[in-house]
């Protein structure tokens, strides 16, 4: 149930910074830089805060899910400062599970929190870092190029730590062929991912801030390929092209009512939340 966001795979959004910069084509219409700009607010500037928002998970008593960062990157190097802040409120709320999705996984091992670990007494204390068991890392691609390239770097850190690691393909802007970064290896020894979202764009017909094509096939074809691997999908939106497309009254295509069967599906990774 989604008590404070409107995003179908989340309880709750969490923004202990804002602001970003723009890294993939999948940030070209990113709803953080038309929110801010409506506003009058610069989006490339990282601003942490204020600590009522900062630290509003620890009011959360209920265990949910946390989208973290909706309107930033957890992994943004303009954050650096704020970031062990963040994971101890993270570490001090273990009954939510936060949801980090990023497009910078070249910088999750470094931006960890650490275990101080003492191998023998003569030797001097080793830093190791690690994933507190709350949290579920992902990235996000929409075209195949950038699936492959954040899917092969998050893997690494996947076979490192271990852990919930999931793929959003959001906005999908074209057919993704999942086999070219999951192998057949991968998926007997279990580092695929645990988690798929996908979905299409929503944006205006004009103006800076408008959709992309996304096709049916598109979103079929990565709900088969997840079944077959028995890799849970969640289908958030159809986005706003195939909204008009098909003629559905949500103009978003959020409303699986409206959606053709083989498509309605909505599962999460196999943790407490199944
Ligand atoms: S990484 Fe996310 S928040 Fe940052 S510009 Fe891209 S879409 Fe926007």
């Amino acid at each position: 149930m989604a008590e404070n966001t409107k995003i179908q795979w989340t309880d709750h959004t969490w923004n202990p910074w804002t602001g970003c910069k723009k890294v993939s084509s999948g940030c070209k219409f990113c709803y953080m830089y038309r929110d801010k700009e409506r506003y009058g607010l610069d989006p490339t500037t990282v601003i942490r805060s204020k600590p009522p928002t900062f630290n509003k998970p620890l009011n959360w008593k209920e265990p949910a899910k946390v989208f973290t960062c909706s309107w930033s990157d957890f992994f943004i190097e303009e954050a650096d400062l704020c970031r062990d802040d963040a994971w101890q409120i993270i570490k001090d709320t273990p009954h939510l599970t936060y949801q980090i999705l990023t497009k910078r996984p070249e910088r999750i091992i470094k931006n960890l929190p650490y275990q101080i670990i003492k191998t023998h007494i003569s030797e001097p204390n080793t830093k190791l870092p690690y994933i507190p068991s709350n949290v579920w890392l992902g990235v996000s691609a929409g075209n195949q190029e950038d699936y492959e390239k954040m899917w092969l770097t998050l893997k690494t850190v996947k076979l490192t730590l271990g852990g919930v690691f999931f793929l959003s393909l959001e906005p999908l802007t074209d057919p993704i062929d999942l086999s070219r970064a999951i192998t057949t290896i991968d998926e007997t020894e279990g580092i695929q991912p645990n988690w798929v979202i996908v979905g299409g764009e929503s944006g205006n017909e004009k103006g800076k801030y408008r959709y992309r094509k996304c096709e049916l096939d598109w979103i079929t074809s990565i709900v088969d390929q997840c079944l077959m691997r028995k890799i849970p999908v969640f289908v958030k939106q159809l986005g706003t092209h195939l909204s008009k497309e098909l003629g559905l009254k949500d103009r978003h295509g959020g409303d699986w009512n409206e959606w053709p069967g083989e498509i309605q599906i909505r599962q999460f990774p196999k943790t407490i939340y199944q």
